[in-house]
């Protein structure tokens, strides 16, 4: 099918599901972890798996927020042309969520409103003592230092580490709508991370409305489009 067959069919669609990964970042300057200058590709002694891990986070918290500071968090980012389309979309009634495994908010600001984030936010800290929340302007106060509360506690982002269960709402919310959908494009995601990639296999509607969207080609969809997809949107 050529960019016109597929926008043709989602000027058609009426309840459209976006399911995107750091790859729907990487446009406004956010590194993703698995393209040829991602996260995984540089150098570090411990692997960002590990380093993103619960138990790193709780056994060395110091070395956790070096990295989270550093590589996790750019507050300077902005929405990009493929945040902006899907806000545009869901405004004219056509897309009816967007699931993400993005941490970084960009969505929200570009204007999403029902956002399932599988991974958690930035934006929404926790202290691990006695519960008070903040806000990402929070922890930049107190960076490069372990950002810590009130009472002393020492302050968590409510991002999803490794070793850590996916909160309930967005779960429920995300398959919801894969279920209801009646186009879904995946877009800017590796699809290796579980139980997130498997949300895909939720989706009811055609098949030739399941599509991809990425700068790499992905195993098992037939329909592919390959390139930026701050573009392709
Ligand atoms: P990934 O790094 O495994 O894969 C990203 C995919 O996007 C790659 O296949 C790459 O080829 C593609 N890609 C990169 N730039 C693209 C572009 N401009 N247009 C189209 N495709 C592009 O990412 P993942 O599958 O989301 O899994 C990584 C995990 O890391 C996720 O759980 C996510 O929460 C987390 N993460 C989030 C951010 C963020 O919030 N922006 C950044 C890094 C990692």
């Amino acid at each position: 099918m050529t960019v016109e067959q597929y926008k043709a069919r989602a000027e058609r669609a009426k309840r459209i599901v976006f399911f995107g990964g750091a790859g729907v970042s990487t446009e406004s300057g956010i590194p993703d972890f698995r393209s040829a200058d991602g996260l995984y590709s540089r150098k570090y002694d411990v692997p960002p798996e590990t380093l993103l891990s619960a138990e790193y986070f709780y056994a060395h918290t110091d070395r956790f927020f070096e990295f989270y500071f550093d590589k996790m968090i750019c507050p300077d980012a902005k929405p990009n042309a493929a945040h902006i389309k899907l806000a545009e979309w869901e405004k004219q009634g056509k897309l009816s969520a967007v699931v993400t495994q993005n941490i970084d908010g960009l969505h929200q600001a570009a204007g999403s409103k029902n956002v399932f984030e599988l991974h958690g936010s930035v934006h929404r800290n926790t202290c691990t003592k006695c519960g008070k929340r903040y806000g990402l302007a929070e922890l930049l106060r107190q960076k490069p230092n372990i950002p810590r509360c009130d009472c002393g506690g020492v302050i968590k982002p409510d991002v999803v580490l490794y070793g850590e269960s996916l909160p309930y709402a967005a779960v429920t919310g995300a398959l919801d709508a894969i279920a209801n959908a009646d186009m879904l494009i995946v877009g800017g995601t590796s699809l290796t991370v579980y139980p997130a990639a498997g949300f895909v296999g939720y989706y009811n509607g055609a098949r030739e409305n399941l599509i991809v969207i990425n700068m790499t080609e992905i195993s098992g969809f037939d329909n592919m489009l390959i390139g930026r997809i701050g573009e392709l949107l």
